[in-house]
């Protein structure tokens, strides 16, 4: 099988077509060219332990995007006179297997900065250099090269979003024609003796039957250039775009694009999106900007990025000089109750069903969950609670979802701890007939307005005839906001008062580092 002028090209997140230099790389001059998935069993098979269906690692919801998105890859790359090989194991040893077996001369993936992939890839690299194999790994998935930007701020990553842009400017490539009109690809040469198989579904994954709601949204490239093209036809909207202003309660048509799940897994370049959002700025007299506009949407991504690659110990409190030392208490009931929507505030529990049905939240849903788990209510560690949403999103992302946590935790970047969402009066504002847990939490859905944000204040009378008794349909109050929420705030001053003290004791190097 062996074909001197082959190339492999490793799909791992950059699953798709469009603006994909490693995919255009691997075509030039090879005769053959091997696209390769490989399927994690430890990302992708059933855990029967788990609260919900799906791996240990992942939620159903996001295993389904992912193989939707395969799917899509496939029939695309078939179009273009090749097709998705894909094979299963451990993703290093499946990996080396092949170009064992194959015979080739060029290794060809995106750029990953994920602790997982660089690991990983450092044991390729460890093959490949040995075997005299070529390597091209592009940055493709960000604006920017994290580690560009690191090196120009002096080997440390920028801790603010200002200085970050600053320090990145505009990126080099943007006036590049990014959509790689790649007409056609070698072939794909003979596989062998490696397993080599077609997308599997999530039944031959050993999943059964499951009745659940699913997420509306559909893996694949071309499904994200659809919703890409709709987002920015509407150039008003995009002109106009400005967070944090959207309402967090729409859910039929959501108040932002809901292409995070397409650029967590590269169905949709980043680098893409933000040319046709500058296209769009060109043809507006008037429109938002960074932080607030769409376009600093995707600046906040590569902000996320650039500090998670330049932190040690960024997924972790302990170790991570970017964290405030919080003593958060340890509660596995709270947490369940949490993580299961049994808080018996409605706005919370809701926003927690459509983490688990949909995986996809509005940010400011995101907000408001994420500050009741920590510093708003219950008191415990954001590390659990992105444990919950690493898992169960469709758009899980390391970086973002990491520093989104230590954000609404008040443990970096933000530290105003006494603003507070209150879990009643801040999706009301937005929703005041509760349309959103109507939708989200059915046993909810007769009861009056008055009461659909507080439902332990209905009188016996209004719970009997919307048929849901508190207590006994729908949980009361896991804990009384108010008093709650002063106690969070009093703990969250004796614990930065400490913190500051403790950086008294840090060397100047430290400090200067977390400046
Ligand atoms: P839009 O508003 O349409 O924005 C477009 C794109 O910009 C998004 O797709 C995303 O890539 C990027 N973006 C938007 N907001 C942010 C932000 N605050 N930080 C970094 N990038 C941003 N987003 C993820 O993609 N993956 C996660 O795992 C994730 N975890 C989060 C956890 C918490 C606790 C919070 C508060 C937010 C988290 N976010 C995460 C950020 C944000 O909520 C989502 O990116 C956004 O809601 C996705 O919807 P959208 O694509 O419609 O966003």
């Amino acid at each position: 099988a062996a074909s001197g002028s082959g190339s492999i090209m490793w799909f791992r997140k950059g699953l798709r077509i469009h603006d994909n230099p490693a995919l255009e790389y691997a075509s030039k001059g090879s005769d053959f060219v091997y696209p390769v998935f490989v399927i994690d069993p430890h990302y992708m098979e059933p855990d029967p332990k788990a609260f919900s269906p799906g791996s240990k690692l992942a939620g159903l919801n996001r295993i389904r995007f992912l193989l939707e998105s395969l799917v899509d890859l496939d029939t695309s790359l078939k179009k273009l006179g090749s097709r998705l090989l894909i094979s299963k194991g451990e993703p290093g040893q499946v990996l080396i297997q092949c170009l064992k077996e194959w015979g080739v001369k060029k290794l060809c993936f995106e750029h990953d900065t994920d602790p997982y992939y660089q690991a990983l890839d450092i044991k390729v690299k460890e093959y490949t250099s040995a075997a005299g194999i070529e390597v091209f790994s592009p940055v493709s998935h960000t604006l920017f090269n994290p580690a560009d930007i690191i090196q120009r701020n002096g080997g440390k990553p920028p801790l603010t979003y200002q200085s970050f842009l600053k320090l990145a400017g505009q990126p080099s490539w943007l006036s590049s024609p990014l959509l790689t009109s790649i007409s056609s690809l070698p072939p794909v040469g003979d596989v062998g003796s490696c397993e080599i198989s077609e997308v599997p579904t999530i039944k031959d994954l050993g999943y059964g039957d499951i009745e659940q709601e699913w997420t509306p949204f559909r893996g694949g490239e071309s499904e994200a250039l659809k919703r890409l093209k709709e987002s920015v036809s509407d150039k008003n909207w995009i002109a106009n775009f400005e967070k944090p202003k959207g309402n967090p309660s729409l859910f039929v048509k959501p108040a932002t694009t809901v292409l995070s799940p397409y650029l967590k897994f590269g169905c949709l370049s980043s680098r893409y999106f933000y040319q046709c959002l500058q296209d769009v700025y060109k043809n507006v007299q008037k429109h938002t900007s960074p932080p607030v506009s769409l376009a600093g949407q995707l600046l906040w991504r590569d902000f996320f990025y650039t500090v998670a690659f330049g932190t040690p110990n960024f997924d972790r409190m302990k170790g991570n000089k970017l964290c405030k030392q919080i003593p958060w208490n340890d509660d596995d009931e709270l947490l369940a109750a949490w993580r299961e929507a049994r808080t018996g505030y409605p706005w919370i529990d809701a926003i927690m069903v459509q983490l688990r049905t949909w995986g996809w939240m509005h940010h400011l849903a995101r907000h408001s969950v994420a500050c009741f788990l920590t510093r708003g209510d219950l008191f415990l560690h954001w590390e659990r609670g992105r444990d919950v949403f690493e898992r169960l999103l469709i758009d899980s992302d390391w970086a973002i979802n990491n520093g989104n946590w230590l954000w609404l935790s008040c443990s970096s970047f933000f530290y105003q701890y006494n603003r507070i969402y209150s879990p009643i009066s801040f999706g009301k504002k937005y929703d005041p007939n509760g349309n959103y847990i109507r939708h989200f939490l059915p046993v909810l859905k007769d009861m009056p307005k008055e009461y659909i944000y507080e439902p332990w204040t209905a009188p016996p009378g209004i719970q009997r005839k919307a048929k849901c008794i508190i207590g006994r349909d729908y949980p009361k109050p896991v804990v009384y906001h108010d008093s709650a929420s002063k106690e969070c705030k009093r703990k969250l001053a004796e614990a930065y008062a400490l913190n500051q003290k403790l950086n008294g004791q840090l060397s100047q190097e430290d400090l200067d580092s977390l400046r």
